[in-house]
């Protein structure tokens, strides 16, 4: 049952396995649909009829918007599950694909009705589609294969670019087109994808081509009726909130998410961890990751003010004039993609040379300097806020300082963080442990939401504290990380003992 390509000898794509050029395509054409979409979200809820907008209220909206983000993120969890168990990798990642597709084409439909619908349909596909695509890229490299950590900055480099296209193509068409041409050029973008994939899936060359722990007959019937009803139900709830039999309220459903969230992901870590039937060394590779994950929700609690706090603060703060041009608002959220795109190649060789030198990858301790890093820029924030409280309007230059900081943590931490889960998780468990770890973003993004509504943005007297305070708790946790880091680096170099289990299933 080893899916692992013997891919060492592979170097066709700028010395990576030809593998990765289907995935990093793939994972482009995706992200550009997702964040495509995602970045007209907020303003196709709240605009007016005449601007052919749903005419929410901003606090459902944001708080819709919340929900959306946080549980595209929490399907991953069963859609791990289905990958190791029914599906494998390949077949996930097609099948969440063809989904994610079928969500932005039924979004494409210009009518209101179809709204909840679409998105329904891209957070499942999305579910199956992100964690199984992610653990796809690690069964490329084998065990101790040093290019696995420059591997994911490449991966990584692909989903910035395709968010990048993503914000230029559908927001230049909702501006001159309208919102449902720019939401049927994300389908259209998600189908390039998926023709690619189809295309290119034999340089895979059978990574994830079937599932790790194959479910018995019985198993795969139980879990087909199990999808059915858990469909059924959804489709349920969705045709009373569309008749208005029940009425969901998404603001205080917000607030109970991230407390569910946080716990299912331990009630599950824990799950696999007790339950698993590990061996000692992998239960040990498991603590070092668990300092991974812990780091990466904090770290997105911080840097997801990108969307909601920051942005209006270059709306509201920041002089965006250059002479008679006006920089618009938007422009500032892509810098961050911007620059992972300028910084990969930089990064990528970086992790190279840091593997040459220390055997140890060392993942907690990048994580450590990615949290630090991300907190210094809330630095730069926390004077950039107090000259806005007294006042003035701000130069652009201090939150493109901050975007260049939080994109440099975001580097040393996110696709690092990939490439340790994709290492340090037992094989067999891989699909689930990468849903686990997409946990961490909703928790992230939830909790960054929370932290951004507990401020209002006409009291620009409260921005430095708001600022202050995530400093603080970045750089406080970066340190704690860092500390336990040089403990677990140990941990993470224990050899994996996965082999045991192979030998004893043949
Ligand atoms: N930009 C990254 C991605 O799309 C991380 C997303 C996140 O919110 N954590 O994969």
């Amino acid at each position: 049952m080893n899916q692992e390509a013997s891919s060492n000898s592979d170097t066709s794509f700028f010395g990576h396995p030809a593998g990765l050029t289907t995935l990093f395509f793939t994972e482009m054409w995706e992200r550009m649909s997702y964040y495509g979409m995602r970045a007209l979200l907020v303003l196709y809820m709240t605009a007016s009829l005449q601007e052919g907008g749903l005419v929410f209220t901003v606090a459902s909206a944001a708080a819709i918007y919340g929900l959306y983000t946080g549980s595209v993120y929490f399907m991953g969890l069963p859609g791990g599950w289905l990958s190791d168990r029914l599906f494998g990798g390949q077949k996930a990642v097609f099948y969440g694909g063809v989904i994610i597709m079928i969500g932005h084409i039924v979004l494409a439909i210009p009518t209101d009705g179809s709204f909840f619908i679409g998105l329904i349909f891209v957070v499942l596909g999305t579910g199956l589609l992100k964690p199984n695509i992610a653990a796809l890229v690690g069964h490329l490299y084998s065990e101790g294969d040093a290019r696995r950590d420059a591997g994911y900055a490449i991966y990584y480099m692909g989903i910035n670019i395709g968010s990048v296209l993503g914000y230029f193509v559908c927001g230049w068409l909702q501006l001159n087109v309208g919102w449902h041409y720019a939401f049927g050029a994300a389908a259209i973008g998600m189908g390039i994808g998926l023709i690619q994939y189809k295309m290119t899936e034999p340089k895979l060359k059978g990574a994830g081509a079937e599932p790790a722990e194959p479910l018995s007959p019985e198993g795969r019937k139980k879990t087909w009726a199990a999808i059915g009803i858990f469909l059924a139900i959804l489709a349920t709830i969705t045709g009373l909130a569309y008749n208005g039999t029940i009425v969901i309220d998404p603001v205080p459903v917000a607030q109970y998410v991230a407390i569910a969230f946080t716990l299912i992901f331990v009630v599950y870590y824990a799950y696999i961890y007790f339950m698993g039937n590990l061996t000692s060394n992998e239960k040990s590779r498991l603590w070092a990751l668990l300092l991974v994950c812990v780091a990466s929700a904090c770290f997105w609690s911080g840097f997801e003010q990108a969307g909601s706090s920051m942005n209006l603060f270059a709306r509201d703060y920041t002089d965006r004039m250059i002479g008679s041009f006006e920089i618009p608002t938007a422009w500032f959220q892509s810098a961050n993609a911007l620059f992972i795109v300028a910084l990969t190649p930089f990064f990528a060789a970086l992790w190279i040379n840091i593997g040459k030198r220390w055997v140890s990858p060392a993942y907690g301790i990048k994580c450590a300097v990615g949290l630090i890093v991300m907190a210094s820029g809330f630095l730069v924030m926390f004077f950039a806020a107090q000259y806005a409280a007294s006042g003035l309007k701000v130069a652009p230059y201090w939150l493109i300082t901050t975007y260049f900081l939080h994109t440099v943590g975001e580097l040393c931490l996110s696709p690092v963080a990939l490439s340790a889960v994709s290492r340090l998780s037992p094989r067999r468990f891989l699909g689930q442990m990468m849903g686990v770890f997409t946990l961490t973003y909703s928790i992230g993004n939830i909790i960054s939401g929370l932290l951004a509504g507990n401020f209002d943005p006409n009291q620009v007297d409260q921005m430095p504290n708001l600022y202050g305070q995530i400093l603080v708790f970045g750089v406080g946790i970066g340190a704690v990380v860092l500390l336990i880091a040089l403990y677990t680096r140990k941990l993470e170099n224990l050899p994996a003992d996965d082999d045991k289990f192979e030998e004893k299933a043949a």
